[in-house]
C-alpha cells in the first residue's frame, strides 16, 4: 500500500558531524515516513563524516535510488529530485527519496522474500522499445547492470513488436522513466534475474521461473 502523507514535515539535523570539524546536516520529510527511515540516514551521514567524507556546497550524493543537492547557506541540507523536471530539479524535502526506499523494499519482498533491493542510480542508463512511452501493458525485466547500464530493459506487450530489431529500441535514463512513468518506480529496486508483466489490473513477477501474480491493489 502506498504510504498515506500528512503533508506536515519534521526536521532531521546531525548533532556529531561539529566534531569534525564539519555543518551540521538537515533535511527535513513527512510525518508519515517513519522515524526509523531518517534516524538510520543521519548515523550514515555522521559516522561517514567522523570517517573523512564531506559534503560540499553544490555536491550530489547517491543515495539507494535517489541523488541528494547539498544545498543550505551556514549548514548543508540536502535535498531531493522532484521527480517531475527533466533535466532534474531539486526540492527541500527527502520525503519521496524515504517513500521510494520503503515501497522498493515491499515490493522486493512480496516478488521473492530472500530478494533484496538492488536500486540502479537514477543517472543510469536503461533501454526501452520505441512503442513503449504510449504503450498500455509494459514488460520489464533486468539483466545484470554493467558500468552504467542500470540493466533495466523495458517494453510494449504488443506480441508484433520485434524487440529483437534494435532499430526498435531506444536508450534512456532511469530518472526520465521515473518521471514519465512513476507506477513503474516501486519495480525499479529489483535485482538482476527479475521480470515484471504489469497490466491494468496486476502485476506478474517472473524470478527464478518462478511466477507470482499479484493484483496492483496489494502493491
Ligand atoms: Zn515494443
Amino acid at each position: 500500500m502506498a504510504l498515506i502523507l500528512s503533508g506536515d514535515e519534521i526536521d532531521y539535523r546531525t548533532t556529531k558531524c561539529g566534531k569534525y570539524g564539519h555543518a551540521e546536516i538537515s533535511f527535513r520529510c513527512d510525518r508519515a515516513i517513519p522515524k526509523i527511515e531518517a534516524e538510520h540516514l543521519i548515523s550514515f551521514l555522521e559516522e561517514s563524516v567522523a570517517d573523512g567524507a564531506t559534503y560540499d556546497f553544490g555536491q550530489n550524493v547517491v543515495f539507494g535510488f535517489s541523488i541528494l543537492y547539498v544545498g543550505g547557506s551556514d549548514e548543508r541540507r540536502l535535498r531531493e529530485p522532484d521527480f517531475q523536471s527533466i533535466p532534474i530539479a531539486f526540492v527541500d524535502s527527502l520525503t519521496r527519496t524515504f517513500a521510494i526506499q520503503i515501497e522498493q523494499r515491499r515490493v522486493a519482498e512480496i516478488c521473492a522474500p530472500e530478494l533484496k533491493p538492488d536500486p540502479p542510480k537514477l543517472i543510469n542508463g536503461a533501454f526501452v522499445c520505441s512503442d513503449f512511452w504510449e504503450s498500455k501493458g509494459t514488460v520489464i525485466f533486468r539483466q545484470p547492470p554493467t558500468g552504467n547500464f542500470s540493466g533495466w530493459a523495458c517494453g510494449c506487450t504488443n506480441k508484433k513488436h520485434d524487440h529483437t530489431n534494435r532499430d526498435n529500441i531506444k536508450e534512456t535514463t532511469i530518472y526520465e522513466l521515473a518521471v514519465r512513468k512513476p507506477e513503474l518506480i516501486k519495480f525499479l529496486g529489483l535485482p538482476e534475474g527479475v521480470r515484471v508483466s504489469l497490466g491494468s489490473d496486476e502485476a506478474v513477477f517472473t524470478y527464478k521461473e518462478k511466477r507470482r501474480p499479484v493484483p496492483l491493489g496489494d502493491l
